[in-house]
């Protein structure tokens, strides 16, 4: 064993036996969501959750959590001061690419920095020479799954990180503190978790999702994103006498892919601030065939030219074959946060003084992703995105450090004392 990697301060120490007990529990309950189900939450296991998270809630001694109409779980914990009320705000569903069923954790103590192979499926190892990350943490108590599903940190790392901050302040004294407000949401992995949000009986001024990941890392732009799906119709008829007559849109469709940027514009070749368009699902048969893309930028207008180039590929593909049609339908999920953040300078300001409070160098960071503070952030709630310790998001791989966790509920900890410190 190599020597146990220190706390980032004394009041993480404190809070990571119970920011990791937490964790474990909440990884064993399945809330895997579902892609393109119209019922809200996408799938009713989520619910188990929260209505674990509110049985605890009151444990700690709040008075009102409670499963909202919206899905949501909201609680209360009242401060000392009439400093601007925060939002602390994670997701309870996990990614619907990966089960979530049967999670066994496992904490490899003090890990010495050998490569880590998952007892449940030897062929996943953590090879600490391709993730850089994981190799800056020898000595850390590193938490994975067995390999066979998800571990699902995010975002049970951001909600084990909540629920220890405020079980920590309800129970202390301290100094000053603001007025916090909880939420816990579904469906935020299928780009739904700020719908219903009641943003009125939430009531906070500024509000953090905790659902990064990089120790110290305040994320404060995300991509703006709209999905969308082509319908090529063709004209099937028995093959034996297609001559003259079958129009095939499953090669119309192929067509269509083909003609998609592949050098660049693509999340293949793209990174930090550049967008690309995203071809991610192909289904149908001759008469009929569907190509489901995403297009992301950090830039509105330039995620507008995205959408414009796959209209005109599509349109081009239909143009070749004036008997097939391709019908293009454009949904736009969210818009990058930035402007709304820049905004209210102090909302980044004040996470900034927190998490050096809890001993860690803060650092802003873009996601090349989105997060429910990107919605939020757009209707009036600015809602920037703090990190959890959680990393290799969405795989069996996903892993988390325990020292990186307790930092992360600090941190929290720490912004109701800076909020405090600021009255409106
Ligand atoms: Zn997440």
């Amino acid at each position: 064993m190599a020597p146990r990697a220190p706390f980032s301060s004394p009041l993480a120490e404190e809070l990571a036996g119970d920011v990791l007990e937490r964790f474990l529990r909440y990884v064993r309950v399945d809330t895997q969501g579902a892609y393109r189900v119209a019922a809200r939450p996408s799938t009713e296991k989520q619910l188990e959750l929260s209505r674990l998270l509110v049985e605890e809630l009151r444990d700690i001694g709040l008075t009102d959590p409670e499963l909202n109409v919206g899905h949501s779980v909201f609680a209360t914990l009242p401060g000392t001061t009439d400093a601007p009320v925060v939002g602390l705000i994670a997701h309870v569903d996990t990614t619907p690419d990966v089960t979530g069923a049967g999670v066994s954790p496992i904490v490899h103590e003090a890990w010495a920095g050998e490569a880590i192979v998952l007892p449940g499926d030897t062929r996943q190892v953590l090879d600490p020479e391709v993730l850089p990350a994981l190799a800056a943490r020898v000595g850390h108590d590193v938490v994975t799954s067995d390999g066979t599903t998800l571990l699902g940190a995010d975002d049970k790392a951001g909600i084990a990180e909540i629920m220890a901050a405020v079980a920590y302040l309800a129970r202390t004294q301290g100094g000053p503190r603001a007025t916090i407000r909880v939420a816990f949401t579904v469906d935020e992995e299928v780009g739904r978790g700020a719908e219903d949000f009641d943003l009125d009986a939430f009531g906070a001024d500024i509000a953090y999702t905790l659902d990064g990941s990089d120790l110290g890392e305040l994320e404060v732009e995300t991509f703006s994103a709209a999905s969308m799906r082509v319908t090529i119709h063709g004209s099937s008829v028995h093959p034996g006498a297609a001559k003259d007559k079958l129009v095939n849109a499953v090669k119309l469709a192929s067509e269509l892919v083909l003609s998609v940027p592949r050098g660049r514009l693509s999340p293949e070749t793209t990174e930090g601030r550049e967008g690309y368009v995203h071809p991610h699902r192909i289904s149908g048969n001759a008469e009929e065939a569907i190509v489901d893309f995403i297009a992301r930028d950090h830039d509105d207008a330039l995620l507008e030219q995205h959408l414009d180039l796959l209209r005109g590929l599509a349109e081009e593909v239909a143009a070749r074959e004036p008997r097939a049609k391709a019908d293009v339908e454009v949904r736009h999920s969210y818009r990058n946060m930035r402007p709304f953040i820049e905004e209210n300078p102090r909302v980044v300001d004040a996470a900034l003084e927190a998490i050096r409070r809890a001993g860690v160098e803060p650092r802003l960071a873009i996601t090349r992703g989105g997060t429910d503070g990107a919605v939020l952030s757009a209707k009036g709630l600015p809602t920037p995105n703090l990190f959890t310790g959680g990393q290799e998001y969405h795989s069996v791989r996903e892993w988390a450090s325990v020292q990186d966790m307790a930092a992360a509920a600090a941190t929290i900890v720490h912004l109701a004392g800076v909020w405090a410190e600021s009255t409106e």
